[in-house]
């Protein structure tokens, strides 16, 4: 099966202004809204994102769950919650994977052409960069060939660092 067709992108914006199928919200467990990109989601997508997030009765650390993308130009939003890291040792590395590859399973159910991802756990919670972004390349890489209807992959960076961390595994 060929897998190669699909186009990664990396590029800095704010992810809420992006016409793809699908963002991707770095969320907290309650899923009840927070600062960074989840409040930039939330005043985005507007009030009724919060009506229907309460519906979802929080997610746990690793899981993703999806609701519509309401006010946004995306069709969906796929709620994850990244790992706090702790150094190291405490599973970070495979809950970070799991969020990616549970929202390239919800990409798959919800027949998404595009998706956009923000650097998970690598604000508030503190994910090293460098490792953060080598596992979400790796992950999603992998999941492609469960995504079939996926043709492109966007990585929205928003901040110089996290373009360059991807840039460097892309080029
Ligand atoms: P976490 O709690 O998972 O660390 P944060 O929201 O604090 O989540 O940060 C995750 C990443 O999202 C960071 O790289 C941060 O710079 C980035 N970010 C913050 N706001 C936006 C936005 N509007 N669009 C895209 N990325 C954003």
């Amino acid at each position: 099966m060929s897998v190669s067709k699909t186009n990664f992108s990396v590029i800095t914006a704010d992810i809420t202004t992006l016409h793809v199928d699908a963002i991707v919200n770095a969320a907290n467990s309650s899923l009840l809204g927070g600062g960074g990109v989840d409040g930039a989601i939330h005043r985005a997508a507007g009030p009724e994102l919060l009506e229907a997030c309460r519906k979802l009765k929080g997610c746990a650390t690793g899981d993703a769950k999806a609701t519509p993308g309401f006010r946004l130009p995306a069709k969906w939003i796929f709620h994850t919650v990244g790992p706090v890291w702790n150094g190291g040792k405490r599973g970070e590395d495979e809950l970070l994977a799991s969020c990616y590859r549970r929202c390239m399973e919800l990409a798959a159910e919800h027949a998404c052409s595009s998706v956009a991802f923000p650097a998970i756990s690598t604000g508030v919670y503190r994910f090293p960069l460098e490792r953060a972004t080598q596992i979400a390349v790796r992950t999603v890489k992998e999941q492609m060939q469960n995504a079939p209807a996926l043709d492109r992959v966007v990585f929205c960076c928003f901040n110089p660092q996290t373009y360059a961390a991807y840039r460097s595994l892309l080029d």
